[in-house]
């Protein structure tokens, strides 16, 4: 076994067994993407949508895709016959491109709304109460196609760990509020994407079910 099949197997046995992990395989060859596969990976995220593209083509069918990158409306449609996941939903203009395009394409699709939660501004996500103000009209019961399976965030970048815990938990108390007021009764609310090479065991620890790792499994990207 090569390096990346080492590196991921070591990662996935201190996973507890709610958390899921995504293989953040962006600027990796397919190569690098089989050697993960060859040892029991499926699901990979991608942030880019030429590379996606080009890299669904090569590999095998029963890969779960995560497109977890900023995505322009005009790339929906190409992406969505065979992206499994989109976690980076962080427009209502996206949002409903998404769900109008899988309409059209009668594909089904999960989405998570991805959230502000670090102190540096960040140029993309909602904000808490544009999500409360969106979900609270009934616009998206109506979606078809979209199903919202969570949130999604990122921590700031900093060695200041007493920080980056406060958000992932304040990422886990917005969870928990949606699920309560918009999501009741329903299964399919379930995830709270956070933790990277960086931060996954804080991020574990704060209530994490998708972990999304890419240095520590492929090492440094290009
Ligand atoms: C690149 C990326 C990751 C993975 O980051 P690593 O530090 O390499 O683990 C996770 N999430 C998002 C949204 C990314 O863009």
């Amino acid at each position: 076994m090569g390096l990346i099949g080492a590196n991921l197997l070591r990662i996935k046995q201190q996973l507890p067994p709610q958390v899921d992990l995504v293989a953040v395989s962006k600027f990796h060859p397919v190569e690098a993407i089989r050697e993960a596969y060859d040892v029991g990976q499926r699901i990979f995220g991608e942030s880019r949508q030429q590379e996606i593209e080009m890299k669904h083509l090569q590999l095998p069918s029963d890969i779960e895709w995560h497109f977890i990158g900023h995505l322009q409306t005009n790339k929906v449609k190409s992406i969505l016959p065979y992206v499994h996941t989109i976690e980076s939903v962080d427009s209502l203009k996206l949002l409903r491109e998404i769900e109008v395009q899988a309409r059209t394409l009668s594909v089904r699709v999960n989405c998570l709304l991805e959230i502000h939660i670090a102190a540096e501004p960040q140029k993309y996500g909602f904000t808490m109460d544009e999500c409360r103000e969106f979900l609270s009209s009934d616009e998206w019961k109506d979606f078809r196609q979209v199903t919202i399976v969570g949130v999604m965030g990122m921590a700031t970048y900093t060695e200041d760990e007493n920080q980056v815990r406060k958000e992932f938990r304040l990422l886990n108390t917005y969870f928990h509020e949606l699920k309560t007021a918009f999501f009741p009764d329903n299964k399919s609310f379930k995830h709270i994407s956070m933790g990277m090479s960086g931060d996954y065991p804080i991020a574990i620890e704060e209530g994490s079910t998708l972990v999304r790792i890419g240095t520590s499994i492929f090492g440094e990207r290009e």
